[in-house]
This record gives C-alpha cells, sequence and structure tokens, in this order.
C-alpha cells in the first residue's frame, strides 16, 4: 500500500496532521495502537498559560519572546513566535468552524470549570464546557446518584465562596441501576452509553426536567455526548434551561468525543486509520521515503513519501525510561541528555518535573537527528517532542496542534510527487 505520508499514533498531534494533509490533497494513513492521552484529558486545549519561571502569560506575542529566552528547546521557540501564532490561528479555524465545534479565541482566551469547581485558563473548550456563570444565574450542579468520579459538593462550596447562587442535586435514573451495583462498571463513559440512548431520552429529560424548575444553569458531571453530540443541545431547548458539563476522572468523555470526532473528521477527508496496529519498523527507501512494518501487516510494507512520528510521551511508549536513560523507541532518534537519575524529579510532587521535559530533539522544521545528522522525511510532533513541561507550562495541548500544523504544512509545501 502506497501513501504520501504515513503518521505514526492517531492522538491529537497525529490526527490534527493527518486532517490539515488530507485537507491538502495527500493520501494519508495514520496508524494507532491504542488509546491516546485524550482518553483522559478533559477535552479541553490549552495554548501557554505560564513561562518556565511561573509568571503568568497574558499578552502572548510578549510571553513568546520571553519563553525564547527561558526555554530556547520548547517547540514553540524552535517554530518561532510568529509561525506560533499563525498556527494557532488555523487551528481555531479548524476547531471551531469544522465538525469538531469548539469554543475559544486567541484573542479571548476564557476559564473553564474544573473538577473541583475552580477556573482554568484555557485556549479552545468542547461547545458544552462550563465557561461564564452570570452574577444572576441560579446554579444545581447536579450529581449523579453513587457516581464517585466527581465531587459536587466540592463545586457548589467552591462557587457559593465566589458568591454564585448555587445549590446541589441528584439524577437518580432508575435505569442506571445496573451499572450502579457494580462501582468498577460506574464510570463516566459507561454511564454516556447509556443516557445517550434515544430509549432513555424520556426518562432522563423528566428527572432534568424537575432539577430545571428553580435553576438557569444545571451543571452535569461530563457523561453526554459520547455517540450522541446532539444530545446536550437537544435537552437544552426541551427543558428550557441551560446544561453545562465539568469533566470528571478519567475516562474522559469530552476527551474521547474529541478524539472520535477527529478521527471522524479525518475519515471524511479520504484519510485512513489503521487501528489497533503498531509499527514495528520503519527503513528509508534509496529513492526518498520509507518501507513501514507494522504488527498486523506483518511483512507486506506500507510505503509513504514522508513519515511523522507522533507517538506521545511516556505514558503512550513514544518514550521509554530505562534505569540508565531515555530512549525513543522506534528510530533511537537523539533525545535531550536527561542527567543523572536523581536529578529526573523533584521530591515535592507539586513542583514542576524535570522528566516533563524530556523528548525528541528536533530543528525549527521539526526534523529529528539520528547519529548526529537530521533525519530524511521524517518530521516529530506532539507529546514525543522534548523541552517543555506541559503541565507546568500548561501548553499540552497546543503543543500537539501547532506542532501538527507545522509539519504537514512543510510536507504539503514539499509537493514532491508521491512513490
Ligand atoms: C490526564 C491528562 C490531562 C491533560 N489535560 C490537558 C489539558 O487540560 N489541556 C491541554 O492542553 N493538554 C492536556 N493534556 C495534554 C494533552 O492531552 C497531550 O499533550 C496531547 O493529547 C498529546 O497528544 P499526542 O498526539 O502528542 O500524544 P498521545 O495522545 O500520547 O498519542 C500518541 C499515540 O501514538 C500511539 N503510538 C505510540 N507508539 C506507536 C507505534 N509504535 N505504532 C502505532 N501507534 C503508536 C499511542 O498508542 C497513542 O495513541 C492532558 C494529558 C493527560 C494525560
Amino acid at each position: 500500500m502506497k501513501f504520501d505520508s504515513l503518521i505514526i499514533g492517531g492522538g491529537l498531534a497525529g490526527l490534527v496532521c493527518g486532517i490539515r494533509l488530507a485537507q491538502g490533497g495527500h493520501k494519508t494513513v495514520i496508524v494507532s495502537r491504542g488509546q491516546s492521552a485524550l482518553h483522559f484529558a478533559s477535552g479541553g486545549l490549552d495554548l501557554l498559560n505560564r513561562l518556565p519561571d511561573g509568571s503568568p502569560v497574558n499578552d502572548l506575542p510578549s510571553a513568546l519572546a520571553e519563553l525564547a529566552r527561558q526555554a530556547p528547546q520548547h517547540p514553540y521557540t524552535l517554530i518561532g513566535a510568529a509561525s506560533v501564532i499563525r498556527l494557532a490561528r488555523d487551528a481555531e479555524s479548524l476547531f471551531t468552524q469544522s465538525p469538531l465545534a469548539m469554543h475559544g479565541s486567541l484573542d479571548t482566551p476564557h476559564h473553564s470549570l474544573t473538577p473541583l469547581g475552580k477556573w482554568h485558563r484555557t485556549w479552545l473548550s468542547p461547545r458544552h464546557a462550563c465557561r461564564t456563570i452570570g452574577s444572576s444565574q441560579r446554579v444545581t450542579v447536579v450529581g449523579i446518584c453513587g457516581f464517585l468520579d466527581i465531587e459536587p459538593a466540592s463545586i457548589v462550596d467552591s462557587l457559593q465562596r465566589e458568591g454564585v447562587s448555587c445549590r446541589q442535586a441528584e439524577l437518580t435514573l432508575p435505569v442506571l441501576d445496573q451499572l450502579r451495583d457494580n462501582p468498577s462498571e460506574f464510570r463516566s463513559v459507561n454511564i454516556a452509553r447509556v443516557l445517550d440512548n434515544d430509549a432513555q431520552h424520556n426518562a432522563l429529560l423528566h428527572e432534568l426536567h424537575q432539577l430545571a424548575r428553580h435553576s438557569d444553569l444545571l451543571i452535569l458531571p461530563a457523561c453526554l455526548g459520547l455517540d450522541n453530540p446532539r444530545i446536550i443541545a437537544n435537552l437544552q431547548a426541551s427543558i428550557g434551561c441551560a446544561i453545562a458539563c465539568v469533566p470528571t476522572l478519567p475516562p474522559s468523555v469530552p476527551g474521547i468525543a474529541l478524539h472520535q470526532a477527529l478521527a471522524r473528521y479525518f475519515r471524511t477527508l479520504g484519510g485512513t486509520v489503521l487501528v489497533g496496529d503498531k509499527v514495528q519498523q520503519a527503513h528509508p527507501e534509496p529513492g526518498g521515503g520509507y518501507r513501514v512494518f507494522t504488527a498486523n501487516h506483518g511483512d507486506i510494507p506500507l510505503r509513504a513519501r514522508h513519515l511523522v512520528l507522533a507517538s506521545g510521551s511516556f505514558f503512550s511508549q513514544g518514550l521509554v525510561a530505562t534505569r540508565s536513560g531515555i530512549q525513543e523507541p522506534l528510530f533511537g532518534l537523539e533525545v535531550q541528555d536527561p542527567g543523572p537519575r536523581s536529578q529526573w524529579y523533584q521530591a515535592d510532587f507539586f513542583q514542576p518535573q524535570p522528566w516533563q521535559q524530556f523528548g525528541v530533539l528536533a530543528d525549527a522544521a521539526l526534523r529529528p537527528r539520528k547519529d548526529g545528522a537530521p533525519v530524511a522525511d521524517m518530521f516529530v510532533i506532539g507529546g514525543v517532542l522534548g523541552g517543555f513541561d506541559p503541565i507546568h507550562l500548561g501548553c499540552g495541548g497546543g503543543v500537539s496542534v501547532v506542532t501538527a500544523l507545522h509539519a504537514a504544512d512543510q510536507i504539503l509545501a514539499h509537493q514532491e510527487a508521491p512513490l
């Protein structure tokens, strides 16, 4: 099978890169082994919330200039501030105007409500995330009886401290009893499969009607809209009350819904996803491009002119730590020198952890190096890249999206003939 581009990893970075390439007319395949970080994340994407010295980011252009000074290996520094801003605006068009229907803009950063009732600054958030609460709004925070992956009382307490008129209530729905009997099964994704089902629509509507009687806004745990993206908008219209969702402990319904929407959009554009397959080896072809061998295709290679490595961080095994060092396991690409193991982490869990910055080294074009030389026809994007701490800086989603678009644009600019 021959492709213009083959992407290793179908998480946020791989899918966004694939969408851009498919939009540009490239015949693109994504090989993806399994779940991605999105299955565990909130579904919101942060661009850059803090600088390494801890100072908050208020003005993006000046923050990117300061980031270049404080973090020379950060992917944004490699790409350059002007390109980061241009690509972030491209991403906004992709996420807000496409079927992905996210909310947000560089010009108006907003905050979304966390499971602890705190406000988290973000760049793009799922359409039904809880973003603002009007001063005169009467809010009901709705828990689901027996569901332990969110604590409505904490949210109520936190909002009341801000002066919000807020009360707590519970959705009981007998149809959930079967799941409720087994606490390990009573998780957001399984609940969503029940609540999204048309057969339960009337029962759900009836309960929400009761809960909305003295409210202007219902805040629900994000256990809706996995397979039925329209369900929340439809429920809102029926009960005449706004509904917003708060992420729960993983697995994350909004994260999985975003993953599914990206994959669907990629396929709609003509892209191919080989789900549950794993790239095991890739060999350069004499005239350029690669022969790629996967677990499911055995000795039948996939051939591609360009390779994009989007295999994620340690979590997705795009990086592997041994007792003595860090490796990129597929190609043995150059990674940052992590120093002695005793300096990989800080004893205080809440401090920035040095290991978060470990990853593949790349140049301004996001080309990796091996044995001291740049690797031809290959780009590296997303969490497998080194030089940034996604948690401390609040930039994980942004780095994935911006680097994905940067690599795709360079591949499209090449316009070499397919094999
Ligand atoms: C719990 C959690 C919460 C987060 N919260 C936020 C947040 O609020 N805001 C934000 O901006 N960011 C957040 N992030 C970070 C953000 O989600 C990630 O930075 C981003 O999703 C990483 O995407 P990625 O595509 O680079 O990697 P991944 O999502 O890790 O995807 C890599 C994929 O590659 C596959 N793969 C690996 N090796 C192979 C191989 N050999 N062959 C085939 N496939 C392979 C893996 O199976 C995986 O599917 C969070 C992350 C986590 C884990």
